[in-house]
């Protein structure tokens, strides 16, 4: 059996006699006469190179690139245009539509929008909006102590009580409620790597304030060793000599001994986690409550939301959304009479 260069080289090297073969075979054939009734059908049929379309180029196609780069080329100097500008922004971004949205990350995985961050305050009676604030900061993470004084101060009453999702969650914000007398409850995020990895998160060690040590799930006492200051916090650091012989190192750390951190304001903390596990319902009362004047304010908005531009502009029509929300709402406790007489009054 011939290899396939046998081949290839047979039909390269043999041209010319292979088609005055094919020639003669026809020949052949009239010779048989088999061509007797004299009559053929004509037709042509494409059939592929071995060259591909992108290794083929006519004057056309050269046409078609030309202008595909000179479009290319506009586009690319409009976004190092758009480049230039963005980079002197202090957010490095740049929406060309309403110049203050921003491009915000949304619950739904991988999902985002260029939007507002609408904050609000709902009374968890009635669930009236008793204070909003419209921005343009994605992150509700520095918004809790804001929200719960303005909430305060529309209520007109000393101690309040806010529970919030764990977005919220930041320590001087909490410590910043709890100092001004606000009562909060909310959950602390899970975003330590160490479970993801299966070891032991800082949830797993217990302090004892009595003794100010941190137990170990191996019933170790971390003990306090000094004090240091990362990131603006002050932080306490516990640990053990016990961590090269324990058992359960490796579901610990990789280093020679884990290191317990402890901030300055970490009982806050602790109380604030206590009083939630104290107090799971408050988790569904908060869904029940702030989520409801959102879904229904933005079944109203339509598919687009807001309407108007700029932080400004867009401040103004959600505050006719909230007056609208919190009509109705009174509407249906005291009836379109009541409210009448209350605003007459
Ligand atoms: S490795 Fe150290 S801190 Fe971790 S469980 Fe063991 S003794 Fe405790």
């Amino acid at each position: 059996m011939p290899d396939f260069k046998t081949i290839a080289d047979f039909r390269k090297d043999n041209g010319e006699a292979i088609r005055k073969v094919c020639r003669e075979f026809v020949v052949l054939c009239r010779r048989l006469e088999l061509f007797s009734e004299a009559s053929v059908a004509i037709d042509g049929s494409k059939f592929k190179a071995v060259n591909t379309r992108d290794r083929n180029f006519t004057q056309a196609k050269i046409t078609r690139l030309n202008e595909k780069i000179a479009t290319l080329r506009q586009e690319i100097q409009r976004l190092n245009g758009l480049n230039t500008q963005m980079m002197q922004t202090e957010d490095k971004q740049i929406s060309l539509t309403d110049p203050d949205a921003r491009s915000m990350a949304t619950s739904g995985r991988g999902s985002g929008m260029v939007g507002y961050n609408v904050q609000s305050a709902v009374d968890t009676k009635h669930h009236l909006i008793v204070a909003h604030e419209v921005t343009n900061v994605g992150s509700d993470r520095s918004q809790l102590s804001r929200m719960t004084e303005q909430a305060r101060a529309a209520i007109g009453s000393e101690a309040i009580e806010a529970v919030a999702d764990r977005g919220y969650y930041s320590g001087e914000e909490i410590v910043a409620c709890e100092q001004a007398g606000i009562t909060v409850y909310l959950p602390k995020p899970m975003t330590s790597g160490l479970l993801a990895k299966g070891r032991f998160g800082k949830q797993d060690f217990v302090y004892v304030v009595a003794d100010d040590v941190y137990l170990c799930p191996a019933g170790e006492q971390l003990t306090y060793h000094y004090t240091n200051e990362e990131e603006g916090k002050t932080l306490r650091r516990y640990w053990t000599t016990a961590c090269q012989a324990c058992a359960l190192k490796s579901k610990c750390t990789t280093g020679k001994e884990r290191r317990i951190s402890r901030w300055e304001h970490e009982a806050v903390l602790e109380t604030v986690q206590a009083r939630l596990d104290r107090n799971p319902a408050k988790m569904r009362e908060r869904r029940q409550t702030v989520e409801h004047p959102f879904g229904t304010i933005k079944s109203w908005m339509g598919a687009t939301h807001f309407q108007m531009k700029t932080l400004k502009n867009v401040g103004t029509e959600m505050a006719l959304h909230v007056l609208a929300y919190n009509m109705k709402r009174v509407i249906s406790i005291l009836g379109v009479g009541g409210l009448m007489e209350a605003i007459r009054a």
